[in-house]
């Protein structure tokens, strides 16, 4: 039996598995895209994953880091990679070497700093790229990004033989397009995230909306967090396909989260919108 229920959306190809809760633990894997962003607890479903990208050093998001490593040498699986923000290498590190004496053997773990612009590559056709968020000071969100290959329009309606040979004469036939997968923001207080293209138009965005009552307006704030006044407006800027809401804190229900949502957004966005922890994605678990 797995050690976590996780939620679990599929959207095309990809699957979108985890668990989020204020304060408790968030956690999300891309398992087709080997990237976990956050771990979380360390779920046994993530052990397979080659590479967390931490947002921020905070216990609900990393609590699980070493766990993992360690968990992912004794299931035989390489050396894992960490992004995470430069601020908290020096304290993973220690934190590794502390539970490796505990536990009698080294942790291998490749740590990675992560800094705003950076861009760190997880497959030959796909990256990570950072963006800064504002929660922790250097806390930082990813978007996984898909280099391919596309034909100039100059040379659509070519037969694959013509095309051949215009790239055996050194003719480049093709423009390289970067199609943004996934964005996830971490923990992060309001930033218009629609300035910058690659997020506005990730196919899909995980973001996190903390508060939803009119008095929590000042919490928010001082917790470095979304509210719904200003998350609901930011996602109306957005042309994401699929927005999976996270980090709800335990104050608001996930069925008063939705009402909520339902009357802050309109109705093309609302289309749009799924709570991660939302009963009909979480799946009863059995074995
Ligand atoms: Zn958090
Ligand atoms: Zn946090």
């Amino acid at each position: 039996m797995a050690s976590h229920n996780l939620a679990h959306i599929t959207i095309d190809d990809l699957d979108i598995i985890g668990y989020s809760v204020a304060g408790e633990e968030t956690v999300i894997a891309v398992p087709q895209l080997d990237v976990c962003f956050d771990i979380g607890k360390a779920p046994d479903q993530c052990v397979p994953i080659n590479h967390v990208l931490l947002t921020h050093g905070h216990m609900d998001h990393a609590a699980g880091i070493a766990y993992h490593l360690s968990h992912r040498q004794f299931c035989g699986q390489a050396q894992g990679t960490v992004l995470t923000p430069p601020s908290t290498i020096e304290s993973i590190r220690q934190i590794l070497d502390a539970w490796g004496r505990l536990d009698g053997s080294r942790i291998p773990a490749n740590l990675v700093p992560a800094r705003p612009g950076d861009e760190y590559r997880i497959k030959p056709n796909l990256i990570a790229r950072v963006f800064p968020t504002k929660h922790t000071h250097d806390a930082v969100g990813y978007c996984v990004i898909e280099h391919r290959k596309k034909l100039k329009p100059e040379y659509d309606g070519l037969s694959g033989p013509e095309l051949v040979t215009l790239k055996k004469q050194g003719v480049t036939i093709d423009n390289p397009v970067e199609i943004p997968l996934v964005t996830y923001l971490g923990d992060t207080q309001y930033v218009d995230f629609s300035q910058l293209d690659y997020i506005k138009n990730s196919k899909i965005l995980i973001a996190e909306c903390t508060f939803f009552e009119d008095e929590h307006t000042e919490r928010a704030d001082a917790g470095r967090h979304m509210h719904i006044d200003e998350f609901a407006p930011l996602l109306e800027r957005m042309n994401n396909q699929h927005i999976i809401i996270t980090h709800l804190s335990r104050r608001t229900g996930v069925g008063q989260a939705k009402q909520l949502l339902r009357n802050a957004l309109s109705k093309e966005t609302h289309r749009k919108v799924t709570v991660l922890m939302d009963r009909k994605n979480l799946t009863p678990q059995t074995g």
